[in-house]
């Protein structure tokens, strides 16, 4: 028996981990936070939650979190703990000294998917109108910018279009390239509700996730394509749907770019984009496809919800585009039970690509270009702000190779670990002269750092997380920062130490500035989170109370557009040196590089990543479960043990990415989605051997 003791007050907050936004009650007694109680008001969850959630919280107080800030002059110096003051001055001297040398454009941020929509305001606008560049990127680059793209691109805006509420509504569900059950738990539950009611599930992925066949729940169609080729598989399914007549030719006409749909088409009715005619490439058989699709078009509400398997692509961005036209061509959009649903992995993607943290756009998603745009924040900062888009993550690091990058602020963010191709990161990180890693542990990231900034927990600040659904939530302060400082102030002394002028008290008045900046969160205070429990954007004047479902009477770009998807084969190809392809995903209990979750006491958190082999794949190699195997692709190689199972398919191996003794990213690739620069975690040719362990 635990003997837990009786909370003394509780504060109602909201999960940090996945994008599903489940609200809490953390229960206190003095300082202590004696447990977190699912909050049954909570409009994302109603009171459940996942093993996350509830009990990976003991990262806060762990012993690893460095609590003082610490510079040193190069990264070969042991690191020094010093003041604040000293802290951020040196950081100041620093950065300005290098854009005195070597230009305004030579430094730059990148910012996260954990932080506040108030903290990603902030960091945005410290480089737009402290830095006085638009070098501001974030880590949603590598996981969901081709949702921005491909949404925007044909319906206005990048968001999804429906509230979880909606699935109650589904007759069929597409799941593609999304794992709900393990990346989103308490959505995959009601979800996995919806179809034990008796909607139909269609999933694409290369590997049989737990919705396929689990206890009351079965797919009507598994389509385990090769990993790489979502873009001909929906292409395919489009195709059938136009060469069927099964399109809605009356929402096509009032809702969408007649003309446009009339190129598309032509496109999409040429046979080389039939079922058929695909087969061999994505290893489906057409009648799969056209079974599907006609389920899909034909099966009363259809609903698509995707994930990282969808955008991790050299065509990430095409893959997204080619749902949207699903959804169009069936009139699947702007009601309850349809619609385009991105799962988004971290708490905040939704939010941090809301608050400008793209080096293209401002916050709302408004090109820099665009001077209407530009005045309305220069004339709140009362600074210019330059119309030339900045840099991406994968530029800077180019760019700090070349020489030309010299300086970068990393907020809530292990790019070491993250991004693909750790040893060119590496190399970009060790060319510069000034690396400032704010975050609450020394991340292999801070391995190259200068500067490290202690951060802040989620329980120690306040502001509010964008959900999946476009919900704004908040997060309140339920106990002090350990470090000193919430994160957003942080950013603000950082700021104000090279001049800013800042002198935010709260971050309530920042979520005021968003809203007099940002049309769709134009109604969006803190008095109405509290008086609703949340809101979901767009809260424009004539919906001050939020927006359920999007795109309800027209799109937001008005009229929406059919692009054509046409398939380009990845770079990264198999052969006689690394003939299997490796994917990778999550687990339930994990979460990302699992900096939180493996720095939380319990054994469920300690798991290792394991390689899923095929039974014949492992047969070949003399590979047995549980065996140490080496895994190595053209950018590097790792070890880990197998796990051998048919829920893979022969040529496909899948691994998950929580471990740093792993290290999943030393072999992915540096292909990346052509309109957005996302990488292609997803695809990276491997070979598989016997190995003594690491
Ligand atoms: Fe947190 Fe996501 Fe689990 Fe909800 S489902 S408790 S938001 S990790």
């Amino acid at each position: 028996v635990i003997e837990i003791g009786q909370p003394e007050r509780s504060v109602v907050t909201t999960c940090a981990y996945c994008g599903v936004g489940c609200s809490f009650k953390a229960e206190m007694r003095g300082s202590e936070l004696v447990r977190m109680v699912p909050y049954k008001d909570g409009k994302a969850n109603r009171g459940h939650s996942c093993v996350k959630g509830r009990f990976a919280y003991g990262y806060a107080a762990h012993q690893d979190r460095i609590l003082e800030p610490m510079v040193r002059e190069s990264i070969d110096d042991p690191w020094r703990e010093v003041s604040w003051d000293e802290a951020l001055s040196f950081a100041a001297n620093r950065l300005q000294g290098l854009q005195k040398t070597y230009g305004k454009e030579s430094i730059g941020v990148i910012t996260s998917s954990r932080c506040t929509n108030e903290e990603t305001y902030l960091v945005q606008k410290l480089t737009r109108a402290v830095f006085e560049n638009n070098n501001t990127d974030t880590c949603a680059r590598v996981c969901h910018s081709p949702t921005g793209y491909g949404l925007g691109q044909t319906f206005g805006t990048s968001a999804g279009t429906q509230d979880f509420d909606s699935v109650e509504h589904c007759d069929v569900v597409l799941v593609i390239g999304a794992n709900p059950t393990d990346g989103h738990p308490v959505f995959g539950s009601r979800l996995k509700k919806r179809l034990r009611e008796g909607a139909k599930l269609i999933v694409l992925d290369p590997r049989r996730i737990d919705l396929v066949k689990s206890p009351h729940v079965k797919a009507e169609h598994h389509l385990a394509l090769r990993p790489g080729t979502n873009v001909a598989v929906v292409t395919a399914m489009a195709h059938v749907i136009v060469s069927e007549g099964l399109f809605d030719e009356t929402f096509i006409r009032e809702r969408c770019e007649w003309d446009e749909f009339q190129d598309y088409v032509d496109f999409i009715s040429d046979p080389a984009q039939s079922p058929e005619a695909i087969e061999e490439l994505t290893g489906v058989s057409a009648a799969d496809v056209r079974s599907a699709a006609r389920l899909y078009a034909c099966g009363g509400n259809a609903a698509i919800y995707y994930g990282l398997g969808v955008t991790e692509h050299s065509q990430g961005s095409t893959a997204v585009i080619g749902l949207a036209n699903l959804a169009m061509l069936t009139g699947n959009i702007g009601k309850k039970g349809v619609g385009i649903n991105p799962l988004r992995g971290q708490n905040n993607v939704q939010g941090s690509c809301d608050m400008g943290s793209f080096p293209h756009e401002l916050p709302g998603y408004r090109h820099v270009k665009n001077a209407d745009v530009r005045d309305i924040f220069e004339r709140m900062w009362g600074v210019p702000i330059s119309d030339e888009p900045g840099l991406r993550i994968p530029n800077m690091l180019d760019a700090a190779v070349e020489g030309t990058f010299k300086g970068l602020y990393v907020q809530g963010e292990d790019i070491l670990q993250s991004d693909p191709d750790t040893k060119h990161v590496a190399a970009g990180l060790a060319a510069m002269d000034c690396v400032i890693v704010h975050d609450l542990f020394l991340n292999e990231t801070a391995n190259y750092a200068h500067v490290f900034l202690p951060g802040s927990t989620f329980l120690e600040k306040d502001g509010t997380f964008t959900n999946a659904e476009r919900r704004i939530n908040r997060v309140r302060k339920v106990m002090p920062p350990r470090n000193g400082y919430a994160d957003w102030e942080v950013t603000q002394l950082l700021a104000n130490a090279m001049g800013g002028g800042w002198t935010y008290t709260h971050p309530s008045q920042v979520m005021a500035e968003i809203a007099a900046t940002t049309p769709s969160f134009a109604n969006v205070t803190y008095e109405l989170l509290d008086e609703k429990g949340s809101v979901q954007w767009p809260c424009t004047d004539a919906t001050p109370e939020g927006s359920p479902i999007m795109h309800v009477d027209g799109f937001v770009r008005g009229k929406g557009r059919f692009i054509r998807t046409d398939y380009v084969a990845t770079d990264e190809k198999t052969g006689p040196r690394f003939p299997l392809l490796l994917t990778t995903g999550r687990i339930l209990s994990q979460y990302n590089v699992g900096a939180q979750t493996r720095r939380t006491e319990n054994v469920v958190w300690h798991e290792e990543d394991v390689l899923e082999i095929h039974p014949h794949d492992a047969e070949l190699r003399g590979v047995k479960d549980g065996d140490w195997i080496k895994l190595v692709s053209r950018s590097g190689e790792t070890s880990l043990r197998a796990s051998v199972t048919d829920r893979v398919s022969t040529g496909v191996v899948y691994t998950t990415f929580h471990h740093p003794t792993t290290q999943a990213n030393v072999v992915t690739t540096d292909y990346s989605d052509w309109a957005t620069n996302c990488p292609e975690y997803k695809v990276t040719a491997v070979q598989v051997s016997l190995s003594n362990g690491p």
